[in-house]
């Protein structure tokens, strides 16, 4: 992208994502569980079960001064916070892996094609990891790159079509995702509220349910 030339938007949150791997008590049933509160989302990914235990893989987003905290934090104080923030939807969480951090960025190239170059997955877009799109998201690129490129890798015609498909979705899914971390951000009281009432109305309807479903499986 950088060889290309090609320009990116990128919009800084100053929120940080804890990254790791945990234990639990209770079964994840394959199920994936954002937990919103003032700082960022917490998120539980089900991951296959370790050391005979189920698992799941945390991300844990909080303002970069909160997230320096925690990481100063030792052992014992940090599994008291990481059950704090879980609210207990998985029973009590033990913390099974060394804390990654991540920066939490939103980012979108000025175009995903150049003379015989495509833009996939992060050079192309990155988002806050909220409602796992960032593979799925990755994945549509290739999905459409394969069927534009069937007949002559490399066109230029084909890949200025990948660029009309791909680059206006991305956008889109950019500013939803933007929205709920916004949302999920939000400290003072009022936007807390109009958080909750949000969230909680997005979740509880269940044909929105089933269309972020959707979406975050990439299904068009
Ligand atoms: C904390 C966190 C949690 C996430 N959770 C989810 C989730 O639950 N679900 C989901 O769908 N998405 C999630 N994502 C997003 C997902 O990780 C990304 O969308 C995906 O990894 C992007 O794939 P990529 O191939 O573009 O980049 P990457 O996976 O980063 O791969 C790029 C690779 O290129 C290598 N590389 C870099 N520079 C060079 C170089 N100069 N030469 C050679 N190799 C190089 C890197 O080492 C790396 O291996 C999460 C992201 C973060 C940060």
């Amino acid at each position: 992208r950088q060889a290309l030339g090609i320009g990116v938007r990128t919009r800084r949150y100053g929120q940080k994502a804890l990254a790791f791997a945990v234990t639990h008590d209770r079964p994840h049933h394959n199920v994936s569980t954002e937990v919103h509160r003032s700082g960022g989302p917490f998120t539980l990914v089900p991951l296959p079960d370790r050391d005979g235990r189920p698992s799941s893989a945390v991300v844990w987003m909080e303002d970069g001064r909160e997230t320096a905290r925690l990481k100063s934090l030792d052992r014992a104080a940090f599994e008291d916070a990481l059950n704090a923030r879980s609210a207990g939807v998985l029973g009590h969480l033990r913390q099974a892996t060394a804390l990654s951090e991540w920066p939490i960025i939103s980012q979108i190239a000025d175009r995903f094609a150049g003379p015989h170059v495509a833009l996939i997955a992060e050079a192309a877009h990155v988002l806050p990891p909220i409602g796992a799109q960032g593979l799925n998201m990755s994945l549509a690129d290739l999905d459409s790159l394969l069927d534009l490129m069937r007949a002559s890798p490399g066109d230029a015609d084909a890949l200025r079509r990948y660029d009309r498909e791909r680059r206006p979705e991305a956008r889109a899914r950019m500013l939803g995702i933007d929205a709920l971390n916004r949302a999920s951000q939000a400290g003072s009281r009022p936007l807390r509220d109009l958080r909750a009432a949000a969230l909680g109305g997005l979740y509880a309807a269940a044909p929105v349910r089933r269309l972020m479903m959707r979406a975050g499986l990439g299904m068009r």
